[in-house]
């Protein structure tokens, strides 16, 4: 394993780097980015964010679930408390799914997912929880019901075989 003798040798590296001084809460790329759990889709890596640059929520999937969007309105909680509320810029939010997601293992545990989306069992056709593209068009559709007018929203696929995203739903405005 990983141990704690190793992290901290790592940390002191990172600290050596200094790349952490004078960044601000707010990300400096007006980026947030929800992608999933998986050790090979790190959004930092795959997308090479720098320190500071973007939020990023991880789950399963990286899916636009209930508790994601709770964790947004948390969030928009704290840039209301740290900004006077006007923006730099234009905001976006990127939907990052990627294939051979572990999600698809866990269609053989609809009420799993049903409790995950909070949606009846019946329902989880419509998360297309098998097929990554049809799910990230899905979760940006969810995603734009659930944010102000004005930010952007995408969707991207990353392929694990060869590294490259594919942009499934190119940014777009949420509408009025
Ligand atoms: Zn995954």
């Amino acid at each position: 394993m990983i141990d704690t003798d190793e992290l901290t040798g790592r940390n002191a590296e990172f600290a050596d780097g200094g790349s952490f001084v004078g960044l601000g809460l707010m990300p400096s790329g007006s980026l947030t980015v929800i992608g999933c759990v998986d050790p090979r889709v790190d959004p930092s890596d795959v997308l090479a964010l720098r320190l500071g640059e973007a939020a990023v929520i991880r789950n399963v999937g990286g899916r636009v679930t209930p508790a994601t969007l709770r964790t947004l309105g948390m969030l928009s909680k704290v840039v209301r408390a740290r900004t006077d509320g006007s923006r730099r810029g234009d905001v976006h939010y990127a939907v990052l799914h990627h294939t051979d997601c572990g999600i698809t293992d866990l269609a053989a545990f609809p009420d799993l997912l049903a409790d995950y989306f909070e949606v009846p069992a019946g329902d989880l056709d419509a998360r297309a929880v098998t097929d990554p593209v049809a799910a990230v068009r899905v979760d940006v559709d969810v995603l734009k019901q659930g944010l102000p007018a004005g930010v952007f929203v995408s969707g991207l696929v990353y392929d694990v075989a060869t590294g490259l995203i594919d942009v499934v739903v190119p940014p777009a405005r949420v509408e009025a």
